[in-house]
């Protein structure tokens, strides 16, 4: 845990339109207290520079850092939902053509409820559990589990 990340004035104005922030406040404000430590839990701004004809999300390590998630997975993921192909080196992912920033923020978004956040309470604190030939989504906070495909 390194703390709340500060998230700039112009990631705010720029995700007021869509749910990121909001999810994420959702999250939060459902956690019980005493796990305060997850109870933080933001992501960094998706740092998405488009240059040239690729498009770079600058930060992707700090991002996986927070999220806790395979980076392979997450990147696989991203390229499976943008319909691109793209590199992935240490710190950050590069994608073929011109994505507009929303879009990725939109799909990391779809990555968080579908691999991170409890369908039950919302809880951020969850963890893959192998099971025979199932992955299982557990949750720290409720216990809940629920089948996810990776
Ligand atoms: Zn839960």
């Amino acid at each position: 845990m390194c703390g709340d990340i500060e998230m700039g004035v112009g990631f705010r104005i720029t995700m007021s339109d869509f749910e990121y922030e909001s999810l994420l406040d959702r999250a939060r404000d459902k956690i019980p207290t005493e796990i305060s430590e997850r109870a933080r839990w933001t992501l960094p701004d998706p740092e998405i520079l488009i240059e040239g004809n690729q498009t770079i999300i600058r930060n992707f390590s700090e991002l996986i850092s927070k999220m806790d998630r395979d980076p392979n997975h997450v990147y696989q993921f991203l390229l499976n939902e943008l319909g691109t192909s793209g590199t992935r080196e240490s710190a950050r992912v590069m994608f073929k053509g011109r994505i507009p920033p929303k879009r990725i923020r939109g799909k990391i978004v779809n990555y968080v409820k579908s691999f991170i956040l409890c369908n039950q309470c919302d809880s951020p604190d969850t963890h893959f559990v192998k099971e025979e030939r199932t992955t299982l989504m557990k949750c720290q906070a409720c216990g809940a589990t629920r089948p996810i495909r990776l």
